[in-house]
């Protein structure tokens, strides 16, 4: 009936934002027609070849002033993060810190956009490349990190050249506004950056892979989607980098500094409430140090308070009810099959209707349910293992391949074990991996394609091969 209204006020469908600490509305928000993502890729079709022709140190000065402008506003930026997402204020002042990183990383890697000379085969002939914006981008995010999912794509593109409409999740469209609103402020043409308010997802993103003036998509978010975009972009040979689903296994090895370990398990599982895709997703500890390192887990997780991020707890709440469900019922399959609970396992309805226990089961099977799938919440599932190669085994058991870790103090098993993951990314005694000067991105079902580093401009541009002959 609201919505209704609003609509009617409006003049135009709208969409509402909520703070899932509360469930207390933000706002409203026009949500836009496909007509009007039609014109938006139009207008950004028509700027993009203005932005193209510019020197790179001066799409790098501005890039830079924006880069000023979000620290600058980094504490506003923030709130509004914790506000529509859920995640405690310290996560959202960190994750603006990263998100900001990108915009700085990639100003400066405008400039280093090298082609090469080749030396000739043949007298008489010079052979180079050069490398080009690819044009218009899009790009599609999710609501987890609203603000480091869309400059980790924008900042490349932009620095490359192109330019990039982006639809953020419909829950978490404010950091994508605010940040908008900064680039425009630092005076980046705002037809290049469109920003599409849609709940109609399948729509946009079709229209995203098929329209011919948009010859890149990047996408974050689950691999079913990103296989049907992928199909969907095939019709017209889309470039596409693709950062989907994870599924990793943290491993704890008889040799390891179990405090470490544990410090490493909490921030690698507990951050932004389990809802990361290189969040530990299944935990295998030798058996040797299983009862300490299960023992100090605990109690380390039983330090972990639960409520609003902005009053100052380690643990928001999850994103929405479906979200909620869904950990709930995995945690009950996993019991059901035989999964020891050790604590949690219950919604905190004494906090709030989205809140969930941080939840640990020991003596995991590594075929129980719990360790087959993303479990997007404050789940620690621990299994034994006996023997380095099945661990190696067990963790590389799947169809994912985004982020794995490890803990060993053994530099001979270090090297042969980073070999042996089937993963993207290793953490060895680490449990954050993230940063903008790496290369951030997965094998087989976790996508195609690297993000932030030097690779990450790549991913904006083509190269050309120019072949001149006849020089004397
Ligand atoms: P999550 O489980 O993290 O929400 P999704 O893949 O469902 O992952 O969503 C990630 C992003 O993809 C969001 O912006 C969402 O709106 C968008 N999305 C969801 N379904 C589709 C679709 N069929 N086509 C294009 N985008 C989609």
């Amino acid at each position: 009936m609201l919505k209704e209204l609003t609509s009617q006020r409006l003049e135009q469908p709208c969409v509402e934002v909520l703070n899932p600490a509360t469930q207390e509305s933000l706002g409203w928000l026009a949500a836009d027609s496909l007509e009007q993502v039609e014109s938006k890729i139009v207008a950004a079709t028509l700027a993009q070849p203005k932005w193209a022709a510019q020197t790179a140190k001066y799409r790098s000065k501005l890039l830079r002033k924006w880069f000023d402008l979000i620290e600058q506003h980094q504490q506003d930026l923030a709130l509004i993060l914790t506000m529509e997402q859920g995640k405690p204020l310290s996560e959202a002042l960190s994750e603006v810190a990263y998100g900001a990183s990108f915009v700085e990383w990639f100003a400066e890697e405008a400039k280093r956009a090298y082609g090469v000379t080749i030396p000739a085969t043949f007298d008489g002939k010079s052979i180079r490349t050069i490398k080009q914006p690819i044009g218009v981008c899009a790009s599609i995010t999710p609501w987890n990190f609203p603000v480091a999912m869309l400059t980790r794509k924008l900042a490349p593109a932009l620095s490359a050249g192109c330019a990039m409409i982006s639809k953020p999740a419909v829950n978490t469209p404010l950091c994508a506004i605010a940040l908008r609103h900064l680039a425009l402020e630092a005076g980046i043409d705002g037809e290049l950056l469109p920003v599409v308010i849609s709940e109609q997802a399948s729509d946009v993103g079709l229209k995203f892979c098929t329209h011919p003036s948009i010859r890149k998509l990047s996408f974050t978010g689950s691999t079913a989607v990103g296989k049907q975009l992928m199909q969907q972009s095939s019709q017209q040979v889309q470039r596409v980098s693709m950062e989907l689903g994870g599924n990793a296994p943290f491993i704890v090895f008889g040799d390891a500094d179990i405090n470490e370990a544990v410090a490493g398990a909490i921030v690698c599982k507990f951050r932004n409430a389990g809802q990361t895709c290189v969040c530990a997703n299944r935990f295998y500890i030798h058996d040797s140090v299983y009862d300490e390192f299960a023992q100090k887990l605990h109690a380390a997780m039983s330090k972990l308070s639960l409520g609003a991020g902005v009053d100052g707890h380690d643990i928001g709440p999850l994103i929405d009810e479906k979200a909620l469900q869904k950990v709930d019922q995995l945690v009950h399959a996993a019991t059901l099959a035989g999964a020891e609970l050790v604590c949690g396992g219950k919604v905190a309805s004494d906090i709030g209707t989205l809140y969930y226990q941080p939840t640990l089961l020991s003596n995991v099977a590594h075929d129980n349910p719990v360790m087959k799938v993303e479990q997007f919440g404050p789940i620690a599932a621990l299994c034994r293992f006996s023997d380095v190669d099945e661990a190696i085994h067990f963790a590389n058991d799947t169809e994912f391949g985004l982020a794995s870790y490890f803990f060993t103090q053994d530099l001979t098993l270090a090297e042969y074990v980073s070999n042996k993951l089937q993963y993207g990314i290793v953490g060895i005694n680490e449990g954050i991996i993230s940063t903008e000067v790496a290369p951030f991105g997965g094998v087989k079902h976790s996508g195609v394609g690297r993000e932030g580093s030097a690779l990450g401009l790549d991913e904006y541009l083509e190269t050309k091969y120019i072949a001149v002959g006849g020089l004397r």
